[in-house]
């Protein structure tokens, strides 16, 4: 990393981000779907992920995003891409399981002991490096969220597994940072339903997950992408959402630097954030359940609202979750508001500020 000087963008109130993916170029893969299959193949996949990846860096920073992620160009799933690169993982006969008890899906199965003999995103995240000088973001799966992502046909213990897999996700982990990476997010939604597991050796297998980096880290909490189960589910929490108010708590006390959390159009009460006072928060201020995009004021409204409970220089605007299922133009216009937002309230904040 020598050489690259820290630009504006790190050093600013309120530095916009993203929870993590972003839709594809359809030619990459087909659009508007979740595991949506790669439409090249060999050297041309390979070299399709890098341009898709290269274009997804240049729109970020065109919508003014301060914080930039890969955009996940390069993986299929946020969770299953990652798990398909160990061993001890057969991931061609996928079996279908029940996930975040909601919906089934066909995942990998665990056949034998978990391990992994080579970097995953490490290239990728190289490569993102070499593309920009703003502070960038890395996505890895949590440990709970990977167990509940896949069939188990060896462990036979989720507690077990999610320990396997938190010392993979620390070797990976730190060989991203090597790689330049400025933050380091874990996706956990599933500690936003298995709230006994969360308390038992969630927090703490998450913890063992970041243990002894440098490098920032953060946990995604969310209610997950805008695809009908969810939007279901949703429905069913009743008029305020308090799944927070179980987890902040623990995740207060813990390690992590950033917790990421879902606050737009949400039934989310604001005032939970109290509860991770301290934490920087990157709070949800675009809803990636709906194709309509929000005005400038919407945002500026939920961060307005935030900062009652958090201080600014703690604040990090985002959106609730992924993009990846939505269309480009609604994800580009939707970067674009969370960035006009942003400022309206970086304004009134400066006389404030000095
Ligand atoms: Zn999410």
């Amino acid at each position: 990393m020598t050489g690259r000087q820290p630009s504006d963008s790190a050093r600013r109130l309120l530095p916009t981000s993203t929870a993590g993916s972003l839709p594809k170029p359809a030619w990459l893969a087909e659009p508007e779907k979740l595991w949506s299959p790669w439409q090249l193949h060999g050297d041309a996949l390979a070299e399709g992920k890098q341009d898709a990846l290269r274009i997804s860096v240049h729109e970020q920073e065109q919508a003014g995003i301060d914080i930039l992620s890969d955009g996940e160009q390069t993986r299929q799933h946020f969770v299953t891409t990652f798990i398909e690169h160990l061993s001890g993982v057969d991931f061609e006969n996928r079996e279908t399981v029940r996930i975040r008890d909601r919906y089934d899906a066909s995942v990998p199965t665990v056949v034998g002991s978990v391990g992994r003999e080579k970097p995953v995103f490490v290239d990728d995240a190289r490569f993102l490096r070499a593309q920009t000088d703003r502070p960038i973001k890395w996505a890895l799966p949590g440990p709970m969220t990977m167990i509940d992502t896949l069939a188990d046909r060896h462990y036979g213990s989720r507690e077990k597994l999610a320990w396997e897999f938190a010392g993979i996700l620390n070797e990976e982990a730190k060989e991203l940072e090597a790689a330049g990476v400025d933050i380091i997010q874990f996706d956990e939604p599933s500690f936003n339903v298995f709230f006994d597991d969360v308390q038992d050796w969630g927090v703490a297998a998450l913890e063992r997950a970041a243990e002894g980096l440098r490098a920032e880290t953060a946990v995604h909490i969310c209610y997950g992408y805008g695809i009908t189960a969810n939007t279901d589910w949703k429905a069913t929490l009743g008029a305020e959402w308090r799944q927070y108010e179980k987890t902040f708590p623990m995740i207060r006390e813990s390690s992590i630097d950033i917790v990421s959390l879902e606050c737009q159009h949400s039934h989310v009460p604001m005032d939970l954030i109290e509860l991770i006072r301290g934490k920087k928060v990157m709070l949800g201020a675009i809803d990636v359940a709906s194709t309509a995009v929000e005005s400038a004021d919407e945002v500026a409204d939920v961060l307005r609202k935030a900062l009652e409970f958090v201080e600014p220089e703690l604040l990090i605007p985002s959106t609730n979750c992924g993009m990846a299922p939505l269309s480009r133009e609604v994800a580009q216009g939707k970067l674009a508001a969370l960035s006009a937002g942003a400022d309206i309230v970086r304004r009134e904040l400066a006389p404030r500020a000095g």
